[in-house]
């Protein structure tokens, strides 16, 4: 049947994220005992504060179509938030809710990039961006990193790849997959560059913002020659342990936001009432409300950095952010383990889900071919666990 379908949806590479979790989830139905780190999913509930106003928006009868760019009073208190963490405004015309931040996501490359239009991606990068950007038949075109720079790209490299084809920059800091944090100097290398170039548009994706251990956020639109081209995007899944929950919102030139609505208006209308509402009590609440989350995944991380640390092969660095190590598995390929042979990352994740139970994401998904990336947003037993298994299959 796959002749019928679009060559669009044909090339169209399936999420690894959660093509992974996928398998591991169908392997534990089957009884297997396999430990998921595969995931970017926080295992916290979601705060009593946060389910209590969804409970009430339940008992309070909203049922209806929501507006396509949310409810006012979220976009409301989303604009104080943006003014609260980031230092920016913007007021309630230049923001949109949508069903999570991939959608927000989504809707801005379909919106901004066309057909053979070049985005800079910064490798690692999130599996959804060079997807989403092809469906917009855009070019991807990524700049090259590992973790002998920590993962960093620097404004010299990044300006290398840009022509008159380029449309728009991917910015991910905290990043996913690899944690790790730009600085608000490095981050004003790279839009000194842009300054150069007054069309390319810049994607600042900061749904990592409060899973940060180290270095201080920086909102790239607080840059005063940026914030007229840059869409932040941001969302309440990861700091919240709302993942299921599908909010996600931008802050961008209100151009830009209506274009976006005009577009969500015709694929799937405005976000769920109930999440929305609930969003409202998250965001208004102090950060210090979620510093218990934040410090237990940074227990998990130095957890996890010691226990592999120990492994010989793997090459770890320590990120700042994000709950994801991305270690360079380079050193194991080409070897044949308990007859698995490993040719690349994806075998290598492949092996740790067959022969340890442990479910792991290939870093080609996110363009750095020699990692894998493992998130700790998982119980400390189970990091225990995970990484014994690792270790006994690997020695
Ligand atoms: N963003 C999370 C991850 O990278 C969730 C899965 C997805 O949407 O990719 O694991």
């Amino acid at each position: 049947m796959k002749e019928f379908l679009t060559n669009k949806i044909n090339n169209l590479p399936a999420s690894a994220t959660l093509a992974m979790a996928a398998k591991a989830r169908e392997l534990k139905n089957k009884g297997i005992d396999i430990i998921g780190l595969s995931l970017g999913e926080p295992d916290f509930n979601v705060p009593e504060f946060i389910k209590k106003a969804a409970n009430k928006a339940i008992d309070d009868n909203y049922n209806s179509y929501t507006p396509v760019d949310g409810y006012l009073d979220l976009k409301e208190a989303i604009s104080k938030k943006f003014i609260r963490d980031n230092n920016l405004n913007y007021n309630t015309n230049q923001i949109v809710v949508s069903t999570g931040a991939k959608q927000s996501i989504a809707n801005i490359i379909q919106a901004m990039v066309n057909p053979g239009e070049e985005v800079i991606l910064l490798a690692p990068f999130w599996v959804s961006y060079s997807a989403i950007v092809e469906m917009a038949e855009g070019i991807p075109v990524v700049v090259n990193s590992d973790i002998t720079t920590d993962f960093k790209v620097s404004a010299k490299n990044i300006e290398k790849k840009i022509n008159e084809n380029t449309k728009m920059i991917v910015l991910n800091s905290p990043n996913n997959p690899s944690g790790t944090v730009y600085t608000e100097e490095e981050l004003r290398n790279i839009a000194t560059v842009l300054e150069k170039y007054p069309d390319i548009f810049i994607l600042s994706d900061e749904i990592y913002e409060h899973i940060n251990y180290g270095v201080k956020h920086f909102s790239f639109a607080e840059i005063d020659s940026m914030y007229n081209r840059t869409i932040t995007v941001n969302g309440v899944a990861k700091a919240f342990a709302m993942t299921g929950w599908r909010i996600g919102y931008i802050g961008a030139p209100e151009w830009i936001a209506k274009a976006c609505t005009k577009l969500q208006g015709q694929v799937t209308s405005g976000a769920n009432c109930i999440a929305q509402k609930a969003t409202i009590a998250a965001l208004e609440a102090e950060v210090s409300q979620i510093t218990y989350m934040i410090d237990e995944f940074n227990q998990r991380k130095k957890l996890i950095i010691d226990l592999l640390s120990k492994i010989d092969g793997l090459i770890l660095n320590n990120p700042d952010g994000a709950f994801y190590i991305f270690p360079d598995v380079s050193k194991f390929f080409g070897k044949t383990i308990m007859g698995f042979k490993i040719e690349n990352s994806s075998d290598f994740a492949m092996f740790l889900l067959e022969k340890a139970y442990v479910a792991t994401v290939t870093g080609e998904a996110f363009g750095c071919p020699d990692n894998i990336r493992i998130s700790y947003a998982a119980s400390k037993e189970n990091i225990i666990e995970a990484v014994k298994r690792i270790k006994s299959v690997l020695s």
